[in-house]
């Protein structure tokens, strides 16, 4: 079972489109996927096709240690991966932790005991670098993260880069940097260009060579509640999200 946590503490960058998306094509692939939503906004529950205002647990319960993960699991409404569901409740956990013990392995510990039910657990991470995304990396193996080739871009990025750091010093020493994935390209942009050459001088073989184009059918489905591959199949979107499945199963087997 590998942890990834779809993380950038930016907003709007694609995190809960890679993850939903990501986890629909793994499915495909035959591999069996858990999405955790660790987003307050709910976003990937409801673009699984879950209905975040239905739900009477949540991954909230289970960071107060009250619900055990597989007692707050649900099935995707479309796509077949499993999803832990978010909402607004979440923005409470915040708070509601300073004074609890473990606060920052609550995730990880809660994850114990699955090794043999998932292929892949894709982690939605909230656009902040707080306690619940903490949680995530403390949790995960690695990170995959999702960036838009934008003059800002590299700076962000070594903030994310110090906090894994800093995780990696006092929480989860063997946190590794899964890849890097361009998002919302616009290969007529000039400026696009140069930032993606720049990553990719930079990060080498953790940029994927997959590249995720900007596609109006993968911001559409969430409006169905459903992964964009049942929306539109042969979109770039869903085509491109595919190959990015089909690239980590390549490296995955090229890794032993
Ligand atoms: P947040 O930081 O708020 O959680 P996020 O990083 O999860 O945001 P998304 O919600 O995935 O980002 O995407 C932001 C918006 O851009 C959404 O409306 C989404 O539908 C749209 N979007 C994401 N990726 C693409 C794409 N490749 N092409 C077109 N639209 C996209
Ligand atoms: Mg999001």
């Amino acid at each position: 079972m590998k942890i990834l946590a779809i993380t950038n503490q930016k907003g709007g960058v694609g995190k809960t489109t890679t993850c939903v998306n990501l986890a629909a094509s793994l499915a495909v692939a035959k591999r069996r996927v858990l999405l955790v939503d660790l987003d307050p906004q709910g976003n990937a529950t409801t673009g699984s096709g879950v209905d975040k205002s239905a739900l009477a647990s949540t991954i909230y319960h289970v960071l107060l240690g009250e619900k055990k993960l597989s007692e707050v699991k649900v099935r995707s409404g479309a796509g077949d991966f499993d999803i832990i569901p978010a909402n607004r409740e979440l923005a409470g956990a915040e708070v509601e932790l300073v004074n609890e013990l473990a606060r920052e392995v609550r995730l990880k510990n809660a994850l114990t005991g699955l090794e043999n039910d998932y292929d892949y657990v894709l982690i939605d991470c909230p656009p902040a670098l707080n306690l619940v995304t903490v949680n995530a990396l403390t949790a995960a193996h690695a990170v995959m993260i999702p960036m838009q080739c934008e003059y800002f871009a590299l700076e962000g990025l070594s903030d994310l880069v110090n906090t894994i750091k800093k995780v990696r010093a006092y929480l989860n020493p063997k946190l590794e940097i899964e890849g890097l994935l361009r998002t919302l390209f616009d290969p007529r942009n000039m400026l696009a260009q140069q930032v993606s050459a720049q990553l990719e001088s930079h990060f080498g073989k953790k940029v994927y060579n997959t590249v995720i184009p900007r596609n109006i059918r993968l911001a559409e489905a969430p409006s169905y509640g459903m992964p964009v591959l049942f929306h539109d199949r042969a979109s770039k979107g869903a085509q491109a999200y595919l190959a990015l499945a089909q690239e980590m199963i390549k490296r995955e087997k090229a890794n032993g």
